[in-house]
């Protein structure tokens, strides 16, 4: 009998240890969310700072002061003008174990829709119209709540905030590589790397694809005349892409469509191809239409652009046409799938199901150069909704209504801070 004693008390004690490791850890995302409604007002008032001064790629002075003065004031170590207005800050934890990073961008575009809020651009043709101000936000939120409980992290937290991400085709034009070039893994090397955007689904929850979450995507790039008819060439061109749109509805107009959108059980977005063409442009020299094909399949895309070049090529009244190409393609991230999943599971065991969005597809005619960042860094990228049915809000970056129910930085500030809080926990 005794011999049984002390393996008893060993068994007790194990089980009073790991009652006391999940009370520790539900005490700790309970510390997150008590910080977030702490300071939830204070951050609604540095985004809506933020949205009313709007600035544009590389030129983020004001934003990029901002962030660095308040990640100076939590006590982190901050580097600031890394790849132009970059700010890189180091939050120290108890144990130099593993790192963990988030990345934010800062920078607005150039848009002349109506921003109907009261704390409107104050800027002439710029506005926060892809919600950077948000992610900027969130952010700075999570730097706040994870600074507070700093002696508890067993790891290192990176904060990345990020110019000019709003950028074509060119590498060289980007924010991420800028910062990249400029020495930010010198200063800096995560075991792991997140971020998130806001998208157009509904406030307080989030989603993340393993693998790609972006289609595959081509620029065209059609150079012709001045002597021709823009307008004309531009028609024709649109009427014969749109033979390649697979189905023949408009992807695009379709994401939000609860059934076949990208959210939807009998989605359209798990296989196809799709094109469209934007406004033609006029220099000294030529005109030039942009356009983009986008594909669920990279041997797709590539055969499909081949028949475009052919059917633009034929074309008569484009045989003034100088030249047609196809620009490099446009960034993509992978979501690491182990990761992925993790960290979606997490999040729901955590904050519950219905915190969770699950796609069925890749979104087309969009990317982020957060891709460039990942590279060598497993992570991933975050949609966390910003619409609000109820209140009319809808949250599609870059549309002519784009607004963002402001409660989406309260759920982004704990989401990612007990994820992160997580991730640092992990072996
Ligand atoms: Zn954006």
């Amino acid at each position: 009998m005794t011999k049984y004693f002390p393996t008893r008390l060993l068994v007790l004690a194990s089980i009073i240890i790991l009652l006391a490791n999940c009370q520790d850890k539900e005490q700790i995302h309970q510390l997150v969310q008590n910080r977030t409604d702490e300071i939830f007002d204070s951050l609604v008032a540095v985004r809506r700072d933020i949205h009313q001064h709007p600035e544009m790629f590389f030129k983020e002075f004001r934003t990029s002061n901002l962030v660095a003065k308040y990640l100076e004031s939590l006590g982190l170590e901050v580097h600031r003008n890394i790849g132009g207005t970059g700010v890189v800050a180091i939050l120290h934890g108890t144990e130099e174990r593993k790192t963990i990073a988030w990345r934010a961008d800062m920078d607005a575009i150039s848009s002349e829709f109506p921003d109907v809020v009261e704390f409107a651009s104050k800027v002439e043709g710029v506005r926060h119209g892809c919600g950077h101000d948000v992610h900027t936000t969130i952010g700075l939120g999570m730097a706040n709540v994870l600074s507070s409980i700093r002696h508890r992290l067993k790891g290192n937290v990176v904060f990345i905030f990020q110019p000019a991400e709003e950028t074509p085709v060119v590498r060289v034009f980007s924010g991420a590589q800028a910062m990249i070039d400029d020495g930010l893994f010198n200063i800096v090397k995560p075991d792991e790397l997140y971020a998130t955007h806001i998208s157009d689904f509904p406030v307080g929850k989030v989603s993340m694809y393993p693998g790609r979450f972006f289609a595959y995507l081509k620029p065209i790039i059609i150079r012709f005349n001045l002597d021709s008819d823009p307008e004309a060439i531009k028609k024709r061109i649109e009427d014969q892409l749109i033979k390649f749109n697979s189905p023949s509805i408009d992807l695009w107009e379709a994401m939000g469509d609860p059934k076949i959108g990208i959210f939807g059980d009998s989605t359209l977005f798990d296989d196809f191809v799709c094109s469209r063409v934007f406004e033609a442009e006029k220099d000294e020299q030529e005109y030039i239409i942009y356009g983009q094909l986008a594909s669920s399949d990279p041997e797709q895309l590539i055969a499909t652009s081949k028949q475009i070049k052919q059917v633009i090529s034929n074309i008569s009244d484009a045989s003034n046409a100088l030249e047609i190409e196809f620009g490099e393609d446009y960034y993509n991230h992978y979501n690491d799938p182990k990761l992925s999943n993790l960290s979606r599971e997490f999040i729901r065991n955590l904050y519950g199901a219905t915190a969770i969005m699950r796609p069925h597809g890749l979104v087309p005619g969009s990317g982020d150069d957060f891709s460039l960042l990942q590279e060598n860094i497993p992570g991933g990228y975050y949609s966390i909704g910003g619409s609000n049915a109820k209140k009319g809000i809808i949250s599609a970056p870059h549309s002519p209504n784009f607004a963002v129910d402001e409660s989406a930085i309260s759920y982004g500030v704990s989401y990612f801070s007990s994820l992160i809080i997580e991730r640092l926990n992990s072996e």
